[in-house]
């Protein structure tokens, strides 16, 4: 009989809803199960491809090209397995999906209504995700707050789930307890009416996860297990860390793992949390060395917040190759603009360990960025490039090694007479007929790698598959001309000839890719070129 865990979030969100999620998951995983999670979001956007980073955080990108949220990201980081389009699901895409099946007839003539219609699809949606991953327990997470008009429908599939399947749903309510600075006291009050609002959706919460700055004592356990309806054991502490990958071992001090088995009828079968629990002694050791790592950004004007969000799985990348190396990566934000406005500052750089350039779109920051990767270049500062990475390099090198004078990508002008980068011929279709949503290039893609490159060095195999989103490549009509000069091409996608990876001998790292590495990059498996990254990085260090 194959279980369910519905993670809803109370009092307010930003919580750590999704890590909680994670981090249960992963507890249940080392029990021996085998265990897959979703994401419910409940905006009207079919995915997260058409948002604003600011708006939205990092993009993330599944394997089969579905783009989504970043707790899609925390679930494969923390299970370390690669989840797939049907581990997400937005109102966006249950509207869409209905509708067309009211077109195509295939409500049979009934009036097709909002319920049950949609907590139906929601269901359906579910028990194929499942059944998919072949899950004996499917967490599913349900974006947003409860008491939000926008999740209702989705906690009504919530609820209609433990009606069909009795013993085999739970309910998980992650819920805020501040501590106000002027009463120095944690206080359960907003807990309580969020427990309420889940009641008024015919559910009741078998558990909550106390989300707090500092560990939930007794006396609160005792409040909030009288008012509502809770054994004390089932509210668990979790209080702020300093890393997420502690969670996991957090919660189980407080045995939510036993719990959850319990109440689902389950028996553990092992526990493995060995290799995690490594991790984490390596990621708290306090005095480590660290590396410098400055990543070139534009998202500046929403604040720092909007940084960390916006390029979320690289700095989780950076981090995991640079605690392989027994290091922890201080990262440093760097606005592209400032770079065209004083020039001067790129001395700054070489206090540097090395320099990434991120993913992006449009004309913002460009020549800034290609700028710092000149410097890069120049002073020999490990640099890595990833997808707009790239672009802008093959930009600077075209321009300044090639001597292609005004050399640039399409994206930012269509009148360059070196445009080195350029549309690949189905997005240009697209374009035109405004077809922006889900079109991108995106998700796996082959890649064979050049022997004797870094990029061999790094993987230790010739044949691999990375995740992608772009719609621009290297133009071939150039490319000859770059490579006379020393431009090397260490990963061509085979089907299609698609420059994949770039670098340059004689540095001491300077790497481009086409695609994503970093969307693949785990804890337990960093990921090949951050880890020579980083080890690139440490040597300058050193
Ligand atoms: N804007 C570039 C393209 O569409 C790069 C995309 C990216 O960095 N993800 O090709």
């Amino acid at each position: 009989m194959r279980k369910y865990i519905f993670i809803t979030g109370g009092v307010m969100s930003g919580i750590g809803k999704g890590v909680a999620t994670a981090s249960l998951a992963k507890i249940l995983q080392s029990y021996g199960f085998r265990v897959s999670a979703m994401k419910i979001d409940p905006y009207i956007n079919v995915d997260a491809g058409t948002m604003n980073p600011t708006e939205h955080g990092e993009v993330f990108v599944t394997d089969d090209g579905l783009e989504c949220d970043q707790d899609i990201g925390n679930y494969e980081r923390f299970l370390g397995i690669s989840l797939h389009r049907v581990n997400y699901m937005t109102t966006g895409m249950v509207y869409l999906s209905m509708i067309q099946k009211e077109r195509n007839l295939e409500y049979g003539g009934k009036c097709v209504q909002v319920v049950p219609h949609v907590p139906e699809e929601v269901i359906a949606r579910i028990e194929r995700a499942a059944e998919n991953a072949k899950a004996e327990i499917m967490l599913i997470e349900i974006g947003g707050t409860v008491g939000e008009y926008e999740n209702l429908l989705f906690l009504e599939a919530a609820r209609i789930m433990k009606l069909r399947k009795p013993g085999s749903v739970l309910y998980v309510l992650v819920s805020y307890l501040p501590v106000p600075g002027v009463i120095g006291e944690m206080k359960t009050k907003p807990t309580q009416h969020a427990s309420r609002s889940l009641n008024v959706a015919g559910i009741q919460a078998d558990i909550i996860l106390a989300r707090s700055a500092v560990p939930i004592d007794k006396p609160r356990k005792e409040k909030l297990s009288f008012a509502l309806n809770l054994r004390e054991e089932d509210i668990i502490s979790a209080p702020d860390v300093k890393s997420i990958y502690e969670v996991p071992l957090n919660f189980e001090k407080d045995q939510l793992g036993t719990i959850v088995l319990k109440k689902l009828g389950l028996k553990k079968k092992k526990t493995d949390l060995r290799e995690w629990k490594k991790l984490v002694s390596v990621i708290r050791k306090t005095n480590k060395p660290r590396v410098r790592i400055g990543i070139v950004g534009k998202y500046f004007t929403t604040g720092a917040f909007a940084l960390a969000d916006s390029y979320l799985s690289v700095i989780e990348a950076l981090k995991h190759a640079s605690w392989s190396h027994r290091h922890d990566a201080e990262i440093l934000w760097l606005d592209a603009e400032e770079y065209e406005k004083h020039p001067e500052k790129l001395r700054e750089l070489k206090v540097l360990d090395g320099v990434v350039v991120p993913g992006g779109f449009g004309s913002r920051g460009i020549e800034g960025k290609i700028k710092v990767i000149e410097f890069c270049r120049k002073e020999k500062i490990p640099f890595f490039g990833l997808c707009y990475g790239l672009q802008l390099a093959v930009v600077e090198y075209a321009r300044n090694v090639a001597k292609l004078e005004g050399a640039h990508t399409e994206e930012i002008t269509k009148k360059s007479p070196y445009p080195v980068i350029h549309i690949l011929p189905e997005q240009q279709v697209l374009l035109d007929k405004k077809d922006y949503g889900g079109s991108m290039r995106l998700g796996l893609y082959d890649c064979k790698i050049a022997k004797g490159t870094i990029a061999a060095r790094a993987y230790g195999k010739d044949k691999i598959k990375e995740r992608h989103r772009h719609r621009y490549e290297v133009n071939a009509t150039f490319l000859p001309k770059l490579i006379k000069r020393g431009l090397v091409v260490s990963g061509i996608n085979p089907q299609r000839d698609l420059v994949e990876i770039i670098e340059l001998p004689n540095h001491p790292f300077f790497v481009g890719t086409q695609f994503h590495p970093e969307l693949i990059s785990r804890p337990l498996t960093p990921h090949p070129l951050f880890r020579e990254f980083i080890k690139a990085a440490i040597k300058r260090h050193k």
